[in-house]
């Protein structure tokens, strides 16, 4: 999960690194009051997940509280990158004589940790690694021993900055790696990391990424989540512990195993061409043991998408046989009942596939409809959805 600034600000200064006053707002009047509180100049930012604010506009100095008003209202529903602006970050401006760069990442193709580090911070750091490599410091970091003083000092000196900041940019190596740590984060960034003209080190602007396989110890991450972001439907499925996601078609689509799903995607959306353009409505994979409550689930969800009209259900017997896939459709049928109303095309194969069609075949259903390839049902639900 990626935070909003505001929230990587937040666990900036828990773990210590020095962070400027400010609160988040998501009115222009509670912008105001922000700044009333906080003390102007301050900073209006827009809070989304994306970079590159500043260059959008997205980033505004105001002199006095009704200039944070003003510039709130300008910035709050700015749409940046395709993200809506919902809130903004007021914090006290800083006066920046020079802007650095500092981050920790998990380096999956090296299989470690990584500090990158620069005294060319600001700008798009990608744009430093391209054109100016040697400017960008680059430190494994091993999980073992992590960001000590000396490695701190190491990372420091790597980077070349100046020795009036060295002895801060140290002390703030090994607090930002606290936090690293202590939040389970895949990545904390810090761009800029500036000095202010009194030589005082600040984290002006933060990104972190919150690693989702540590949720189980952090339920305080929960809150962090942003919920107005998330589909409704998406929402109900990881309830569910569904690997769902939603899509802008027509044809529902329930598979196990996420290559058969995707597989199955292209397939219905290349059938789609023929009738009239229809495409998948989502993935879901409801991986290998699929029980009937976990069909059930699927369809549930895939039903209540109001912008389904025909669902395939594809599915690849093997640990769990066909037999068991059929009976679990005609239970989950039976568990919806009267929400089960748009017509279902389905295609087994693999283990036990003579037993599962005949399940399916004595059960009935007028709203089931078999085919023995995967082309043709993907065709079959490609055309009633357009029949809908
Ligand atoms: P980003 O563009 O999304 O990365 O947003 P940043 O928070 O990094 O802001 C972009 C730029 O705005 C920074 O590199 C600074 O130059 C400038 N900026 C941000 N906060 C302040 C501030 O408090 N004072 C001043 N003078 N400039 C700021
Ligand atoms: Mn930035």
């Amino acid at each position: 999960m990626d935070l909003f600034e505001y929230q990587a600000r937040d666990l900036f200064a828990e773990y210590g690194v020095p962070v400027l006053p400010g609160a988040v707002a998501s009115t222009p009047e509670q912008a105001r009051a922000a700044a009333e509180e906080i003390g102007c100049p301050v900073v209006i930012k827009a809070q989304v997940k994306t970079g590159g604010r500043g260059k959008a506009g997205g980033v505004q100095l105001a002199d006095d509280p009704a200039d944070a008003e003003a510039k709130a209202r300008a910035i709050l529903g700015m749409d940046i990158k395709g993200h809506t602006v919902h809130r903004v970050l007021v914090a006290k401006a800083s006066d920046i004589a020079e802007e650095y760069y500092f981050s920790y990442l998990l380096d999956r193709s090296n299989r470690t940790f990584l500090a990158m580090a620069s005294v060319q911070g600001g700008v798009e750091i990608e744009q430093v690694a391209v054109e100016s490599p040697d400017a960008l410091a680059r430190i494994p970091i091993d999980a073992r021993t992590g960001v000590d003083e000396a490695k701190a000092r190491e990372i420091v000196a790597a980077a070349r900055f100046p020795a009036a900041v060295a002895e801060q940019v140290v002390d703030v190596a090994q607090k930002l790696w606290t936090a690293f740590t202590g939040a389970d984060a895949t990545l904390v960034e810090v761009n800029p990391l500036v000095q202010d003209p009194a030589g005082t080190i600040i984290a002006l602007d933060g990104k972190v990424t919150l690693d989702g396989n540590a949720d189980f110890r952090h339920p305080e991450h929960a809150e962090l989540d942003d919920t107005d972001a998330v589909d409704p439907l998406e929402r109900e499925a990881v309830a569910k512990g569904l690997n769902y996601v939603k899509l802008d078609g027509e044809v529902g689509i329930i598979g196990n195993g996420a290559g058969l799903v995707m597989s199955t995607l292209d397939v219905v959306a290349y059938a789609g061409e023929e009738y009239a353009g229809v495409k998948p409505a989502n993935f879901l994979d409801i991986g290998g043991g699929a029980s009937a409550q976990v069909m059930a689930d699927g369809l549930g969800i895939i039903l209540g998408d109001p912008a389904v009209k025909s669902v395939f259900v594809n599915v690849f017997g093997g640990i769990t046989a066909c037999d068991e896939v059929a009976n679990g459709i005609v239970q989950a049928l039976h568990i919806l009942g009267d929400k089960a109303v748009k017509p279902l095309v389905v295609r087994l194969d693999g283990n036990n596939v003579e037993e599962g069609r005949r399940i399916l075949n004595e059960s009935a259903h007028d709203l089931v409809e078999q085919l023995d390839t995967m082309d043709g049902a993907a065709r079959r639900a490609a055309e009633l959805a357009s029949q809908a």
